[in-house]
């Protein structure tokens, strides 16, 4: 058994993991940072291109984001844009694509447009678009479903054209470049693959870590980010039990050809916890349209890793009174009963792809279900968190920080766009508890 000391170990090599490695090795002055994957390569789940819808999300088009959560979001978005533009990523890893948020009928029209009233000072970029603007920029949403004539509908879109902001990242890039990035800065780093952390415990103030195949790591701090599992290692050293997680899984439609030109994002049904149904051109599909994400529960932390996950997923719920609670609290409401059983009928081989596409007709009318395949491979989960405490379902991000020196972070969406604001305060916190300095100037000069 071997030991290797550092003064920040982090776990999981996604894209929190990632740009928390970058900022404590670029703007700390802590000299010793490693960061342990489990799988042989960084980010193969959540954050993986294939895996989430490769946005940006900035709270313009994200109808389900009020105003508040919007300013917060678009400091953290604006910082992958920093990065990307330090690192020279423009066509690389990150892209500029027109995106819209569409509304359809004439509720959603008032809607939209109080909504860009609202939110254009905050975007100055941002244009309403009526339905001639929106037939010249993307033709297929104006279509009727014959594909003939324009859609009888009243609808209109708040959105950007191409080349005015940057809209899209292929975060498993990205994180390679944070994880390469956070190498070059002189500091003692060790990045290590196929190492499953399976066990933490604290003594004397040292964090000793042991992984599936009994090696040992030493460190004076640690931060968590391994997705659902963040959870479960939390729960195994008896932390964090008042959470719970519900992992939902959302997967992918893909069209045969490019329908889309941009993002085109639908009004959100209030009542509902995830965001709706959208078409982007995917970056890793020829730019061919990429509809969803669904969102169904799946009993497994991780998608397309066999079943290991399963028992983990048990471990990590620790399914009690107040779970049930909360489940039942939502079944009760008959839109989400509803959407809830749609999302397990777009998963059944055969039929999903005719239940999918009326939904995503709304988008483009004439979309017909021999247009689509269900991207196999594609998706990933999200681990929402349940707060035992409330007795409600998160829909954000959550930490665990009740013992000091040691950080449990789970990220659901948009947890990409935010990667570089968690980072941000997790390093600061690290700074703090190892009495080192977060160098502010840099910081500012470059990311914000
Ligand atoms: C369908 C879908 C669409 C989404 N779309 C968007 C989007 O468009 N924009 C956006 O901003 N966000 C989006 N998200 C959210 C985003 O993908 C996640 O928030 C983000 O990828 C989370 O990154 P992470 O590094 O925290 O977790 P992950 O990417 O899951 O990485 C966790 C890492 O930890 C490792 N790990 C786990 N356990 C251990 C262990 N015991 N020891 C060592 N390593 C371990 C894993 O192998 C993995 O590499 C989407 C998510 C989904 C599922």
């Amino acid at each position: 058994m071997s030991n290797e000391e550092f003064d920040v170990l982090v776990i999981g090599a996604g894209i929190s993991g990632a740009a928390l490695f970058y900022e404590l090795a670029k703007y700390t002055d802590i000299k010793n940072i490693a960061l342990i994957e489990k799988y042989s390569v960084p980010a193969s789940l959540n954050s993986k291109g294939t895996s989430n819808s490769q946005t940006i999300h900035c709270g313009d088009i994200e109808t389900n984001y009020t105003l508040e959560k919007a300013k917060k979001v678009k400091r953290t978005s604006d910082m992958i844009i920093k990065y990307g533009l330090l690192h020279k990523a423009e066509n690389d890893f990150m892209f500029s694509h027109q995106k819209m948020a569409l509304a359809v009928g004439d509720a959603e029209y008032e809607y939209m447009k109080n909504r860009y009233e609202e939110f254009r000072e905050l975007y100055p970029y941002i244009k309403f678009f009526d339905k001639a603007k929106i037939k010249q920029i993307e033709p297929k949403v104006v279509l009727d479903k014959d594909g003939i004539g324009d859609r009888v509908e009243n609808i209109c879109a708040m959105g950007v054209e191409a080349g005015e902001v940057f809209t899209t990242v292929d975060y498993g890039k990205m994180s390679v470049s944070l994880i390469e990035q956070g190498q070059k800065q002189g500091k003692n780093t060790l990045v290590a693959f196929n190492q499953e952390i399976t066990h933490i415990e604290k003594k004397d103030d040292i964090f000793i870590l042991r992984t599936s195949h009994y090696k040992e790591y030493r460190a004076k701090a640690v931060v968590v980010n391994a997705g659902g599992h963040s959870l479960y290692l939390a729960h195994k050293m008896n932390l964090g039990m008042d959470k719970s997680c519900w992992p939902v899984a959302g997967s992918f439609y893909l069209t045969r050809q490019k329908l889309l030109n941009g993002k085109v994002y639908m009004v959100q049904n209030p009542k509902l916890p995830f965001a709706a149904l959208h078409g982007d051109p995917d970056l890793l599909a020829n730019m061919n349209t990429r509809f969803g994400p669904t969102a169904l529960v799946i009993p497994k932390l991780e998608r397309y890793h066999g079943l290991k996950s399963v028992p983990e997923f048990f471990e990590a719920l620790r399914f009690d009174k107040v779970v049930l609670k909360v489940t039942f609290g939502m079944l009760k409401d008959e839109t989400i009963r509803n959407y809830i059983l749609y999302n397990y009928l777009f998963e059944l081989p055969f039929i999903n792809k005719h239940f999918f596409v009326k939904d995503a007709r709304k988008i483009i009318p004439s979309l017909q279900s021999s247009d689509i395949y269900y991207a196999k491979g594609f998706g990933g989960v999200r681990p929402q968190i349940i707060d035992k405490t409330k007795g409600e379902l998160l829909l954000g991000e959550a930490s665990i920080m009740e013992t000091p020196g040691i950080i449990f972070n789970m990220t659901p969406s948009p947890g990409a766009t935010s990667c570089l604001g968690n980072a941000e305060r997790d390093a600061k916190l690290m700074c703090e508890y190892l009495g080192a300095n977060f160098n502010e100037d840099r910081f500012a000069s470059e990311l914000l």
